[in-house]
């Protein structure tokens, strides 16, 4: 017994460490299964996160991809309306040219001349036209200012003209040489706001000059020839109305007295043609005195006494508060100039109208005006009013006597002075007529020439 008890235990207890053994072995197999198990749960989890996160980042690439193709299109439209853009550019450019090609093209076969000048007064072109006027050639001036354009002979009164800032000039007669007479006219050019320089238009006026001066010379040949009968047919119907040549019955003066009346007016004509004349020509000579003007103005007032009673007219002469000073006047001319508009203001003016004469010291001068309440002048033709030969449709109704000559003398006398003359006029109410002649020792362009 003590032999099987003691060899037994033995063998149970190794087998049982075995067994332990094992069964340790399994657990820890077991274990690591489990943990591997774990870990590969785990794993699954992450691989089927960044599954998700692919697919998240897919559809993000699908939604770039998309915007890109739709900005590949913008792209695209904007490339088509880019060309379209620059196809338009491309026309208007050529449209541009072929302008500027006309526009060259009218430049240079205009028979007028031109010059343009920059902003800065230098000279950009200059026509073909304009280069045979002044004998010039373009190369040789374009890009000269106007105070080195004096310098060239042909082009020195042009300059002169202009001044050094080329100020505006409307029709100024230019004469250049012995058979070319220009007129000059400036543009200023602009575009918007900005100014682009100036436009210089000479216009060869040679041929009208020469008509208008034989036209003249005509006038004043017909009107010195016309003049001489005219005054012995005066002289003769004076000695017959005044009994003379022999008693006259009253329907012979009658007859006679209308003839005289006819033939005073006919010299009145030729005399205003003459003075038309000598003025055109240059000739209207002036003798200016220093002088007061009061006692002239008083001196054809009174002449139209009688007249003005005829017609009933109330006569004002408003002489000025304190004694004018002197001037200088040509004094028979200032009397037919004041004549003039007094007569046309009698003249125009109904019976029972009202006319006011005023002379009084103004701004350095003398100021002249006659006032009327009569037919006045038309609004549409005040415009040629001191133009030759010009008579309002108004007064040609009233069928009265007149030439038209009157105020275009009387604007020539007065701006000879160095003064001015203006009107204010409504139709049907009346009619002023103003005069200025300032006080100074030179007398206007006009008379500096005798
Ligand atoms: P005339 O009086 O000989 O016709 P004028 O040259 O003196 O020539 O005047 C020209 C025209 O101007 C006149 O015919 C008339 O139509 C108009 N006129 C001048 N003065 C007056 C005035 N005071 N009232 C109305 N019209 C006038």
């Amino acid at each position: 017994m003590k032999k099987t008890k003691g060899k037994k235990p033995q063998v149970f207890i190794t087998e049982l460490s075995e067994r332990e053994k094992q069964l340790q072995e399994i657990d820890r197999i077991a274990k690591m299964l489990v943990r591997r198990d774990f870990e590969l749960a785990e794993t699954r989890e992450k691989r089927e996160k960044e599954l998700q996160e692919l697919k998240g980042k897919t559809k993000e690439l699908e939604g770039s991809r998309t915007a890109l193709m739709n900005m590949l299109d913008d792209v695209e439209e904007a490339r088509k309306a880019l060309t379209n853009i620059l196809e338009d550019v491309e026309e208007a450019r050529g449209k541009a040219e072929e302008e500027k090609e006309k526009t060259l093209a009218i430049i240079t076969n205009f028979t007028d001349g031109l010059l343009v000048f920059d902003e800065k007064g230098s000279l950009s072109l200059i026509n073909p036209s304009a280069e045979d006027f002044f004998d010039v050639k373009s190369r040789d001036i374009v890009g000269r200012s106007i105070l080195e354009l004096s310098t060239f002979p042909t082009l020195t009164s042009l300059a002169a003209l202009f001044g050094e800032e080329i100020k505006g000039v409307f029709r100024k007669e230019l004469p250049i040489k012995e058979n070319l007479t220009l007129e000059v006219s400036t543009v200023p050019m602009v575009s918007g706001e900005e100014k682009l320089g100036t436009l210089v238009v000479l216009h060869d006026i040679t041929r009208e000059k020469m008509i208008e001066k034989m036209k003249t010379e005509f006038v004043s040949l017909a009107a010195h020839q016309l003049r001489t009968p005219l005054s012995a047919i005066k002289w003769t119907l004076r000695m017959l109305l005044d009994g003379d040549l022999g008693k006259i019955t009253k329907e012979q003066n009658d007859f006679l007295e209308k003839t005289y009346r006819s033939n005073e007016r006919m010299i009145v004509l030729i005399n205003d043609l003459l003075d038309v004349t000598r003025i055109e020509e240059g000739r209207y000579l002036y003798k200016p005195v220093l002088t007061d003007i009061e006692p002239i103005v008083q001196f054809v007032t009174n002449s139209y006494e009688e007249e003005i009673e005829k017609k009933k007219i109330k006569f004002e002469f408003k002489k000025p508060e304190e004694k004018l000073p002197k001037i200088k006047l040509d004094v028979e001319k200032i009397r037919l100039a004041i004549d003039n508009l007094l007569d046309n203001a009698i003249r125009y003016t109904p019976t029972y109208g009202k006319i006011m004469v005023i002379l009084k010291h103004r701004k350095g001068g003398i100021e002249f005006s006659v006032k009327d309440t009569g037919v006045g002048i038309p609004k549409d033709q005040q415009g040629r009013v001191f133009t030759k030969f010009f008579r309002g449709a108004n007064v040609m109704r009233m069928a009265t006597e007149g030439t038209g000559l009157g105020l275009f003398i009387t604007k020539n006398i007065i701006e000879a002075h160095g003064g001015k003359i203006w009107f204010e006029s409504e139709e049907g109410k009346g009619a002023t007529f103003y005069f200025a002649i300032p006080i100074k020792e030179e007398f206007g362009e006009f008379l500096k020439e005798f």
